[in-house]
């Protein structure tokens, strides 16, 4: 079946997201698993991992359906060695988090050149970086999301995705998540059942649906090609509904966490009665 949810709020703790994504009809969520705007974050404590997994569990949410995201800080391509370790140790204190709430993957944004190393030169540093936190954190797959391509950021081209994949030791614990606006706003038309036809054959060809393990369900408030990253509610942007009929109608996305990072939580209710609709 698809899995569909959004980005839900852990704010009191944790523990509270699986219970945020229950009442609005959810059956997948996304999560950050401290403040993600901060660099520091308290352990989690016992008592709220303990609650996380009750409130997973009563409410039937598998690892596989929960997609946490690291923090917004954390620039894994980062070209000056201070803030790079600073970023790799932050990723690792997120991969480690996860760990602990028993979940098996972490969704982030792959890097950014900042204009002082090439965009290949910045792709390896970025599969150094995951090969670091492999060594460190067990368990946990390291899902690398495609960017709107925004300013310096990596991970606007497919390519971009495979290379780091390329560069990663264990292939068993890397994969990639899609976000529709980042990939319209990137260059890659959706807004009709050929263009993702299209679109979806090029990703199966240079990276590989077997590497899908999640995916974000944004409407996009800039043009295609235009590289800004700026979500719309579903069918209230330039992308328009094909491609979520497109993709709940697809086998190929069965049983992977699907999110909406749209920008009114109040409607998310109605935004995943849409999908189901579809
Ligand atoms: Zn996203
Ligand atoms: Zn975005």
């Amino acid at each position: 079946m698809k899995r569909i949810g959004a980005h839900v709020s852990a704010a009191g703790g944790v523990e509270n997201a699986p219970l945020n994504a229950a009442a609005i009809g959810a059956t997948a969520f996304a999560v950050f698993t401290k403040n993600q705007r901060q660099w520091k974050a308290k352990p989690l404590t016992e008592k709220s991992i303990a609650a996380f997994k009750a409130n997973c569990e009563e409410h039937g949410y598998l690892p596989g359906h929960i997609l946490p995201h690291d923090s917004y800080l954390i620039n894994l391509g980062h070209p000056e060695a201070e803030a790079l370790a600073k970023s790799r140790d932050a990723f690792v204190d997120e991969m480690a988090r996860v760990r602990q709430l028993g979940l098996d993957r972490l969704n982030f944004h792959p890097g950014s050149h900042l204009k002082k190393m090439d965009e290949a030169a910045c792709i390896a540093r970025i599969a150094e970086s995951i090969n670091l936190a492999h060594k460190e954190v067990p368990g946990v797959c390291a899902v690398i999301e495609n960017t709107a391509g925004q300013g310096t950021n990596l991970g606007y081209r497919f390519e971009h995705l495979r290379d780091i994949i390329d560069g990663v030791e264990d292939k068993e614990r890397v994969g990639v998540c899609l976000d529709t606006c980042h990939a319209f706003t990137s260059g890659y038309d959706l807004r009709t059942a050929e263009a993702c036809d299209d679109t979806f054959a090029r990703f199966d060809e240079v990276v590989g649906f077997s590497s899908l393990m999640g995916m974000h369900l944004n409407d996009s408030k800039p043009e295609l090609g235009k590289r800004v990253d700026r979500h719309a509610s579903l069918g209230k942007g330039m992308l328009g509904l094909e491609v979520f009929r497109y993709i709940m109608n697809d086998a190929r996305f069965e049983e992977i966490p699907m999110v909406l990072e749209t920008p009114d939580s109040d409607i998310w209710h109605e935004e995943l009665l849409l999908l189901r609709s579809l």
